[in-house]
């Protein structure tokens, strides 16, 4: 029963991220604005929850990624996700997409089978 449960969590969360990616794809300007105004705090208070979890403890260890027979440094591969999506290059513009963001629709390729790779690597 728990694994039947964790799938449709996780389908629910992915068909979530699915769906917002497709409104930044495919939305009007003034329906991007008000998804944004009600999905971003959202979304930033989902990345503070997840990162409060992994901050190191006393001897630098993630407490969340960590075993009582394996310590892991940090930072974890939580952290390590949120700097790459968030810091390197997540938040930053991009002078390529800028103009046709809204326009043109985004290649569909990327979205579904980018997903195993993404839940894995986050672990
Ligand atoms: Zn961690």
């Amino acid at each position: 029963m728990d694994e039947i449960l964790g799938q449709v969590l996780r389908n629910a969360v992915w068909e979530r991220l699915d769906m917002l990616s497709e409104l930044a794809n495919r939305a009007d300007a003034p329906s991007l604005l008000s998804v944004a105004r009600s999905e971003l705090p959202r979304l930033t208070e989902g990345w503070r929850a997840m990162l409060a979890a992994h901050e190191p403890d006393d001897r630098g260890n993630c407490p969340a990624c960590s075993s009582r027979w394996r310590q892991q440094k940090a930072p974890c591969s939580v952290w390590q996700a949120a700097y790459e999506h968030l810091v390197a290059g997540g938040l930053a513009p991009n002078p390529n997409n800028a103009r046709h963001a809204i326009a043109e629709p985004a290649p569909k390729a990327t979205t579904r089978t980018a997903s195993p790779g993404r839940l894995a690597s986050a672990r």
